[in-house]
């Protein structure tokens, strides 16, 4: 009772705001107006990595799977990064407002592909960060959305199979062969991964942090690695 007051006063003193346009809303996260706007991806994709494709046509991979194939045999980008889910990501990332997590994991768990629900992974694992990142931001993006995608299929989430062992500076601004570096030996297991994994991380660019972590995986005896992040960048 006097926990509902205090959090009652509280919500009376400070608002949620939306992360996206700071208008007040009744629940942290969007206003329902920018909850509206959120929609998954559509248009043409690689059938491998889910990258953007430039036109439409017959399914094939894109030039980037076909110069080098990922370890992963299955990608999946849920959300351009970009409207609100870019704004509450960026949120979270940047200036330690981790409100709007739960409102992506939402949404994540409502957009999850067909392909993914008629064949789920046997579990979940959530791209490590590393523990000092964790608690300078107070809060994990990929363990949170791993465990919505996790519950959502109705799978084991893995949180601890995983560790990121060296602290690497963001991948944000580096090309692409300086993010492949950046993550090399950055990741490892601790115990022995499940034979069918899925991987998740919050945002996707390159896909070489989750290649880098597939490899990982595979090399540690996973049979089928599949990717996905809640966002991803397009790129040309
Ligand atoms: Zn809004
Ligand atoms: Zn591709």
């Amino acid at each position: 009772m006097l926990r509902l007051l205090v959090e009652g006063a509280l919500d009376l003193l400070w608002p949620c705001t939306c992360l996206c346009c700071g208008e007040p809303t009744p629940r942290p996260g969007f206003c329902p107006p920018c909850t509206s706007l959120i929609s998954p991806r559509d248009g043409p994709r690689c059938t491998r990595c889910d990258a953007a494709l430039p036109t439409a046509g017959p399914a094939h991979e894109c030039g980037r799977c076909l110069a080098r194939k990922p370890r992963f045999s299955r990608g999946f980008g849920i959300f351009d990064y970009a409207g609100p889910i870019g704004d509450a990501i960026r949120a979270g990332k940047y200036q330690r407002r981790p409100d709007g997590l739960p409102a992506v994991a939402r949404a994540l768990r409502a957009a999850l592909p067909a392909e993914l629900r008629a064949d789920p992974p046997g579990a979940v694992l959530p791209v490590p960060l590393h523990l000092r990142r964790v608690l300078a931001r107070r809060v994990d993006p990929p363990l949170e959305l791993a465990a919505a995608v996790a519950a959502e299929l109705g799978v084991p989430l893995a949180a601890r199979v995983l560790v990121r062992t060296r602290d690497t500076p963001a991948q944000a601004g580096l090309s692409e062969v300086a993010r492949r570096e950046n993550v090399r030996g950055a990741f490892a297991v601790r115990r022995p991964p499940p034979a069918d994994v899925l991987l998740v991380d919050d945002v996707a660019t390159t896909g070489a942090t989750l290649d880098a972590v597939a490899r990982v995986v595979a090399r540690a005896g996973a049979e089928r690695v599949r990717v996905l992040s809640a966002a991803a960048v397009n790129r040309t």
